[in-house]
């Protein structure tokens, strides 16, 4: 469930933004043969500036970056939770992500029809929220019916389910996203969630697509949806999904002169992917060796045994403890050694909770 689900109405540049995605991902797939390659699923190479600069003191011979995976949900379209419903397809696509990314179009160009008539990028967000609440609405229903059966026996945990379904489904009736509903009864809560994972508990992220010039300085869309994300606590990415798809096939330099030329630090689908990862919780910590310079993906709060485990397995097993220095000790000191020499390699036990940057060792019994 570690993913970023793409949505958004048509012809707001939701495609072509997954294409530079995917764009991005076969650039790099050669380092990632594990990964299957799907149409809907893009797995992209987080940027970290981090591994550049440890890669200039060891030298290695292979780079490796921490992915995200992309998946692009289709069908989502006005009045789609209503006659057929959402297809399983949809569903099944959109639950196996935990954040959604909406690509809301921010850009005026009168030879792309807009399907509502015009651009108002506020209607539209409100458009697919009102989707997404019908379809909760819907798998919600169907859970209520479930559990009252099984509230008949002398099923406790259903009877406590069932309250808070019902509590939720006013909630939501009313328009509000799950996710702004007060959870008087958290595990209740979570136990019914779990396999229903209801579409607007889901974090959003938004990606305002505007034209080149519109990438400097914010257009009267993107500053409306800046306004509406604030209210609610949410992110907003501003990109143009066409440069974007442009710039995937430069190299570094190139694609820093281009974004200078715009007037922008980031390109919009890095912010994206940054943002994305930190969004899911998710944080990198390194390996530093010659053969290699890999960042690997693990949750925040993650032990140093369960962090050693996505190495290999057997290295959670046989845990003995790790060594590590911070990313700004090891490159302070100007590498492994010299952080040795300095007093800033630290041995640190099965308790150790990993930090963002570690550059670790593990210790282990085979
Ligand atoms: P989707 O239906 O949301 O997947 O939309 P597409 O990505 O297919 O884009 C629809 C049309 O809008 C295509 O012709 C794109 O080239 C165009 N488009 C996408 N982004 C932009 C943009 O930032 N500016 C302009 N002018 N056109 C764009």
């Amino acid at each position: 469930g570690l993913g970023i689900g793409l949505v958004g109405l048509p012809n707001v540049g939701k495609s072509t933004t997954f294409n530079a995605l995917t764009k991005a991902q076969n650039a790099e797939s050669a380092n990632y043969p594990f990964c299957t390659i799907e149409p809907n699923k893009a797995v992209v190479p987080v940027p970290d500036k981090r591994l550049d600069e440890l890669a200039k003191i060891v030298n290695p011979e292979r780079l490796q970056h921490s992915t995200l995976d992309f998946v692009d949900i289709a069908g989502l379209v006005k009045g789609a939770s209503k006659g057929e419903g959402l297809g399983n397809k949809f569903l099944s696509n959109i639950r196996e992500t935990e954040v959604i990314l909406e690509i809301v179009r921010c850009f005026e160009d009168e030879n792309i029809t807009h399907t509502e008539g015009s651009i108002d990028p506020i209607r539209d967000i409100e458009i697919i929220e009102q989707e997404l609440l019908l379809a909760d609405m819907d798998s919600l229903q169907k859970r209520i019916d479930s559990l009252k059966k099984k509230a008949k026996g002398n099923d406790r945990d259903a009877k406590a389910q069932l309250e808070i379904a019902e509590e939720l489904m006013e909630f939501i009736a009313d328009g509000n996203p799950v996710s702004s509903f007060e959870k008087i009864d958290e595990d209740s809560f979570k136990a019914m969630n779990k396999d229903l994972r209801l579409l607007t508990s889901k974090e959003i992220m938004y990606g305002a697509n505007v034209d080149e010039d519109g990438l400097a300085e914010d257009n009267e869309y993107v500053k409306a949806v800046k306004e509406y994300a604030a209210e609610r606590n949410r992110e907003v990415i501003k990109l143009c999904a066409k440069v974007e798809e442009e710039m995937v096939d430069f190299d570094e330099e190139e694609k820093a002169e281009m974004l200078g030329s715009l007037g922008v630090e980031e390109s919009g689908l890095d912010q994206i992917i940054r943002k994305g990862f930190d969004k899911l919780g998710l944080m990198s910590y390194f390996t530093a060796g010659v053969k290699e310079v890999r960042a690997w993906t693990i949750r925040k709060g993650t032990t140093a045994p369960k962090a050693a485990a996505v190495i290999h397995n057997d290295f959670e097993k046989g845990f003995i403890r790790a060594e590590v220095i911070s990313y700004e000790d090891y490159i302070a000191c100007g590498g492994e050694q010299k952080a040795k020499e300095a007093g800033k390699n630290r041995l640190e036990g099965k308790e150790y909770i990993v930090q963002d940057g570690d550059v670790m060792h593990f210790r282990f019994n085979v």
